[in-house]
């Protein structure tokens, strides 16, 4: 099996990026991060808030998280719901990123995405998934972008699901979580020391699917 692992901070465009590269590649895209929401979207509606105070094992031994792939999209399941928009809310990513910096929770989630490696060609964006997940990974890349330009596009689309935001905000948040993300204990956001390092500040859209598909044929063509 061909595992492509994508790693960067928030906002990077992974997401966008590795659906359009999965789409021609004919592989299946794992949205890792959303599996943290989905997580984090449970202890907030058991009513917690980022400081977690809580027995996180005990609310873990009572949360069931799954994906489904319907038509070629990853739906992600908490407790038998279809949470796949309600994770999308900027609070949700805050909790995502609380979430993810507790030992239990990465090892709750971990066999799942080693299992989905195991059994399809995948292309799996996230923070750890060249260190830790899938250190063996075919192909890693470690895909980032200014925070000015990642908040830029967060914004945009955020804006454009309706939602009522400020830029400055925005930015806030994707400066806390790049900082939550990289400075936590385990599985910190980290460049693996394999992996093709990508900047997709300037350029289009179109440019950054190319950059990332000439990284993995020409990965491929040396295997
Ligand atoms: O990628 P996304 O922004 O949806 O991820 C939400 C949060 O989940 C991140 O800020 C990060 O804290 C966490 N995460 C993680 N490891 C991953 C994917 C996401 O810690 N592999």
């Amino acid at each position: 099996m061909i595992s492509v692992a994508i790693d960067g901070p928030a906002g990077a465009g992974k997401s966008t990026i590795a659906k359009a590269v999965s789409k021609k590649l004919g592989y299946i895209y794992v949205d890792t991060g959303a599996l943290y929401r989905a997580v984090g979207l449970k202890f907030a509606n058991a009513g917690f808030d980022t400081e977690l105070n809580c027995n996180i094992e005990n609310i873990l031994s009572d949360t069931n998280v799954t994906i489904k792939f319907v038509n070629g999209e990853q739906r992600v399941f908490l407790d038998g719901k279809d949470v796949s928009d309600l994770i999308r809310t900027p609070n949700a990513s805050m909790m995502a990123s609380a979430v993810s910096a507790k030992p239990p929770v990465r090892a709750f989630l971990l066999d799942m995405q080693r299992k989905l490696a195991m059994d399809n060609n995948v292309i799996m964006d996230g923070r750890d998934i060249g260190t830790v997940v899938l250190p063996n990974a075919t192909v890693k890349i470690f895909l980032t972008a200014s925070a000015n330009e990642r908040a830029r596009r967060r914004y945009k689309e955020l804006t454009e699901r309706g939602e009522k935001v400020d830029f400055n905000e925005v930015l806030k948040d994707i400066e806390t979580r790049d900082y939550n993300d990289s400075h936590r204990d385990i599985a910190p956001l980290k460049q693996a020391d394999d992996a093709i390092f990508a900047d997709t500040t300037e350029g289009s859209f179109e440019d950054s699917v190319n950059l990332v598909l000439d990284i993995i044929n020409k990965r491929l063509e040396n295997k």
